[in-house]
């Protein structure tokens, strides 16, 4: 029973994390007199993935990710993936510059700052594919000025900490990319539900829904206040569950008929990290590698200079870890809670179909202390065990979907869910994450509004343009646009031996 009448609203947006706040901003820029009530579930906004602590803050711009450039049979490169991703966070770029711009983000540095981003291939191979990868998108505007060494002496400049004490003798090559980027997603996501609230929207903290249904032409939505147990009804024409790994649960209490056969299973980010100023000092990038034999592309190892709540760290990994939770302050019965008549059929294929996956899962569970150390000294040679701790990072809640009569599990891209004529839209998967989390809402907005689409085009170009849209730009406008935004963002190339912090 509710406590009031249902409330009306024009959008409804579950969760405050960086997708909803993203949308959120959007939807106000568009249509300013439209009425938008963001429910979260927690005390503040941007405390789950979106938290600095739960995600790596990598500015994926497809610069140093080898997973976005797969090696094709010929030994020549598909940078397709990496060209997207960089036109994807020019998108985001261009929003926050934009915002940033009529100071409503406040100071950009809060929330992003330039960190190299390098690539490193070890043996023949794998300096053999680093030069294939750097010849295919040097020429790119979105990559311009990328870099790559495989002298020893060039490379130490690079990567004093990666190569003190190194053992002479195995080939190894880096390419480095001076426009890379950290970005603390959490102080973002606060920064934009302000900036949303400050514009009229009515952004409900420690309110968690409950229940989702459709009745007529409006969604209901029951809403639980978490602190004194008050209940109350939310009506709209446009629901948005961004959720994050609670968006499944309520897709299914909905009764979504596109979701009848997903499964999810949760994965934890775990990370070893220091805070010794010495060690810091040493390594001021964000440097990424080649991910294990069967591992899936969430897994590729990194090592990162972060910055969060103005403190210098190291963080790398990430290692696999279980929980049967779908958020890190969710319900140790959330994954049994998942399993339906309807999907399991998919998570019993999915679980067939990808052994590979299962072993390095399997592996990755058994892996001790000493083990994640012998990881990392494959990136820091001159590591110590005392000096390094393992913290646990955030959930990400993995699509399992039947293709073809095969189990896969979407690890890689964000799977959007539309129902109901698109006046229900929802995002599930986690891969590339936050850094699309413009272009992705300009794909929400495109899949749930189509008959706005026109009138809203030029606003949108103007302040999120999509993937396509950055694609059909020339070289010159291209990179005049890449300018505009980095220098609104204040982000200045790092030179090697410059600090970033
Ligand atoms: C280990 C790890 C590393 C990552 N690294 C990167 C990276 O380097 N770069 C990058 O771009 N991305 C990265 N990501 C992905 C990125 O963190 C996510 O894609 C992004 O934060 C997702 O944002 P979101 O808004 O969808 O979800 P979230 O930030 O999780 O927000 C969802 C919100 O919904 C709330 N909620 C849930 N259920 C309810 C309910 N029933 N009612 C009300 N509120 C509810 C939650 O409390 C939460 O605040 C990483 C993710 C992980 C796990």
């Amino acid at each position: 029973m509710t406590d009031v009448g249902p409330e009306d609203r024009d959008v409804v947006l579950v969760g405050g994390g960086v997708m909803s706040a993203t949308l959120g901003v959007l939807l106000s820029e568009l249509e300013p007199g439209w009425t938008i009530t963001v429910v979260e579930r927690l005390d503040a906004a941007g405390l789950e993935s979106s938290s600095a602590w739960n995600n790596a803050g990598t500015g994926h711009a497809g610069l140093c990710e080898f997973n976005y450039t797969p090696r094709r049979p010929d030994g020549t490169v598909d940078v397709s993936a990496a060209v997207q991703i960089g036109a994807q966070f020019l998108t985001s770029l261009t929003l926050w510059a934009h915002l940033v711009e009529r100071g409503l983000l406040g100071p950009p540095e809060d929330f992003i700052r330039s960190v190299p981003h390098l690539g490193l291939g070890r043996g023949d191979e794998g300096v053999a594919y680093l030069r294939a990868r750097w010849e295919a998108l040097r020429d790119h505007p979105l990559f311009a000025g990328q870099e790559f060494s495989d002298d020893p002496a060039v490379l130490a400049g690079w990567l004093p900490l990666v190569f003190d004490q190194r053992p002479p003798g195995q080939p190894i090559a880096a390419t480095r990319s001076a426009q890379g980027t950290d970005v603390d997603f959490g102080v973002l996501t606060r920064r934009l539900l302000s900036a949303l609230a400050a514009r009229g929207a009515d952004v409900r903290f420690g309110q968690e829904t409950r229940g989702l249904r459709r009745s007529g032409d409006r969604w209901h939505l029951d809403v639980r206040d978490r602190r004194t147990g008050a209940r109350r009804q939310l009506r709209t024409p446009y629901v948005f569950v961004g959720a994050g790994g609670g968006t499944l649960p309520l897709l299914q209490a909905a009764r979504v008929p596109e979701v009848r056969r997903y499964g999810v299973f949760p994965i934890s980010g775990q990370f070893l990290r220091t805070d010794r100023p010495e060690l810091v000092a040493a390594h001021r990038a964000k440097l990424y590698g080649h991910a294990a034999p069967g591992a899936p592309p969430i897994s590729v190892p990194h090592l990162d200079r972060r910055v969060v709540e103005g403190r210098d760290h190291l963080l790398f990994g990430p290692f696999a870890a279980f929980s049967p939770r779908f958020l890190t302050q969710g319900r140790l019965t959330d994954l049994v809670r998942s399993v339906r008549r309807g999907n399991l059929p998919t998570l019993l294929a999915a679980a067939r179909d990808n052994r590979s996956l299962m072993a390095y899962l399997v592996r990755q569970l058994r892996q001790t202390t000493q083990d994640r150390i012998a990881a990392l000294a494959e990136f820091v040679p001159s590591v110590r065990a005392q000096d390094w701790e393992l913290i646990t990072a955030g959930q990400r809640v993995q699509v399992l979907k039947t293709t073809e009569g095969r189990g896969s599990m979407v690890g890689f891209g964000t799977e959007l869910v539309t129902s109901a004529g698109g006046s229900l839209a929802a995002l599930l998967g986690a891969s590339p994450g936050a850094s699309t989390a413009a272009a992705t809402m300009v794909d929400v907005l495109a899949a749930s509004f189509p008959g706005r689409t026109a009138a809203w085009g030029p606003r949108l170009s103007e302040l999120a343009p999509s993937a396509d849209t950055v694609h059909s730009w020339d070289a010159a406008q291209l990179a005049a646009n890449v300018d505009h935004a980095r220098a609104v963002l204040q982000l200045t190339p790092v030179r090697p031996g410059e600090d970033t912090a």
